[in-house]
């Protein structure tokens, strides 16, 4: 990560990335994804309970060694019980955060389904980093830091954050490290077909953006 320290989020929805990525989220339904996504782009909390309707994404561009990465991130949008009906949306998917309420055992037990959908529908590439969200909620932990750590070693996980949604802590640094991740790689491994895919992500980035302001206006909540 040498060098990498000084990233940062930019607001500018137009701007044209050098990088796109597709990332994903995924974990039991309520364990806070919907509120993840929204207080990484909006930078509020909504406490009301809502299930999110039909496949939404949201946009982060994030700055790397003066190269912009942008991050467009897919929420599984309540349909984690149908989780045969969700799997297209795991198709072409660089990253995934891998998502669990550090309240709730069964949110951490069901984890291994969630990976195995993962190596089943994403790219063969694809990087999964554990997150264990609702760490303001420290007096109801059931999973320890430790137990995370194991797990997250034992399924060759790039990475474990905790996370609050509420409180805002750790947020951006999940997003912001995955996107040092996907970059670093990207540079290691440049492919001969390089010039072609900046090409491609400067297209998608202006679908993107197409995408993400009517996304914005049918959006009502976050969770
Ligand atoms: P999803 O089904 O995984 O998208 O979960 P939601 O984002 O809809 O959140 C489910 C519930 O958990 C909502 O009532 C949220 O207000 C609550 N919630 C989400 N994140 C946090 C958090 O970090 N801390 C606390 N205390 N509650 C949270
Ligand atoms: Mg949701």
């Amino acid at each position: 990560m040498d060098g990498l320290e000084s990233c940062e989020v930019l607001k500018d929805e137009s701007l044209v990335p050098d990088m796109l990525f597709k990332a994903i989220l995924i974990g039991d339904a309520g364990v806070g994804k919907s509120c993840i996504l929204h207080r990484a782009v909006n930078n509020e909390f909504k406490s009301e309970y809502e299930v999110t309707i039909g496949a939404e994404f949201s946009s982060l561009i994030i700055k790397i060694k003066g190269k912009t990465v942008k991050l467009q991130i897919w929420d599984t949008a309540g349909q984690e019980n149908f989780r045969s009906m969700i799997r297209v949306f795991y198709k072409g998917s660089h990253a995934a955060f891998l998502i669990y309420d550090l309240t709730k055992k069964e949110s951490f037990e069901k984890l291994g389904d969630w990976i195995d959908d993962v190596k089943e529908n994403a790219l063969p590439e694809a990087k999964i980093m554990l997150v264990g969200n609702q760490k303001d909620n420290e007096e109801c932990r059931r999973i320890s830091v430790a137990a995370a750590k194991d797990f997250a070693t034992k399924f060759n996980l790039i990475g474990f954050k905790e996370t609050s949604a509420k409180t805002g802590e750790g947020v951006i640094n999940m997003f912001i490290e995955m996107a040092k991740i996907l970059y670093l790689e990207a540079e290691r491994n440049p492919s001969p077909k390089k010039d072609e895919q900046k090409k491609d992500a400067q297209k998608k980035g202006e679908r993107t953006k197409l995408h993400a302001v009517s996304n914005t206006k049918k959006k009502s909540g976050c969770c």
